[in-house]
């Protein structure tokens, strides 16, 4: 009975603890809903995006990353996972987003890979939709993005975007996209690596009119000879990959969270 005695509260300490963990650690629980997941990868067909000072073409990159990042999703969670594209084929900035919108995804994550006129450039960076570019560089970096297949692109004005974001900010999905871009940089700087260019703000067109938390992330600069040799390699895009899973894991499970907070 004493021996009873001393076990049972220790018992009932470990269980408690294990659940206030588990309601703390988002990543203790599991993705055990279904949803649904749009990855989008960079560029692609005629328009190649960034070229690295040793021929690597940026589109070829993002495509292995955004292939492997779904693989992931897809082995981990319950979650539907859509590539808008998943192949080497063009596809114009609106349309991205509108696959998006058309499945009802639950978040939207669009993966291109940075280049800079300094070559030394280098690190990784998240972005959110909005107006006004957080500097010159995040305004500099939307022009070149949005620049993608231009010809085929309808143009989208500034008070476009404005009308949008109204919108967003109404819906809260705003807000949310911030919270989803937090997250997959927080992971991708923990899978370690590249050096923290934080996360930003800037009007890019892919992200323009999604209707769910959207973030734009910049993996690494092909432009810069070493950053572009390790994004070639079959392991980086791996642990990329894995990273950004992580990033939309701990997204997914805290609005889970959030949404039973919210009850
Ligand atoms: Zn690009």
């Amino acid at each position: 009975m004493k021996r009873l005695l001393i076990v049972f509260p220790v018992v009932a300490a470990v269980f408690l603890f294990s659940r206030v963990a588990l309601a703390l650690d988002p990543i203790a629980l599991p993705v055990d809903r279904a949803c649904v997941v749009v990855l989008d990868p960079g560029h692609g067909g005629e328009d190649t995006g960034a070229t690295g000072p040793a021929g690597v073409n940026e589109k070829d990159v993002t495509l292995a990353v955004a292939k492997k990042t779904a693989e992931l999703i897809k082995a981990k969670t319950l979650c539907d996972v859509t590539l808008t594209r998943a192949d080497d084929t063009f596809v114009p900035l609106a349309k991205r987003v509108a696959v998006a919108n058309a499945l009802n995804a639950d978040l939207f994550v669009s993966i291109p890979v940075n280049a800079a006129r300094r070559k030394a450039a280098t690190g990784v960076e998240t972005f959110f939709l909005s107006v006004d570019a957080t500097d010159a560089e995040a305004q500099r970096l939307a022009d070149f993005e949005n620049s993608a297949g231009a010809m085929k692109n309808p143009s989208v004005t500034s008070d476009d975007l404005n009308d949008i974001l109204l919108d967003l900010v109404i819906t809260g999905a705003h807000h949310e996209s911030a919270r989803l871009a937090e997250a997959v940089q927080t992971s991708l700087l923990a899978g370690g690596g590249s050096p923290d260019r934080g996360v930003k703000q800037a009007p890019f067109i892919v992200l323009n009119g999604a209707a769910m938390p959207a973030a734009l992330v910049e993996i690494g600069f092909i432009s810069n000879k070493a950053d572009e040799k390790r994004l070639k390699q079959e392991a980086e895009q791996t642990r990329i990959a894995q990273s950004l899973y992580n990033g939309i894991e701990v997204f997914l499970k805290t609005s889970a969270q959030l949404a039973k907070g919210a009850k």
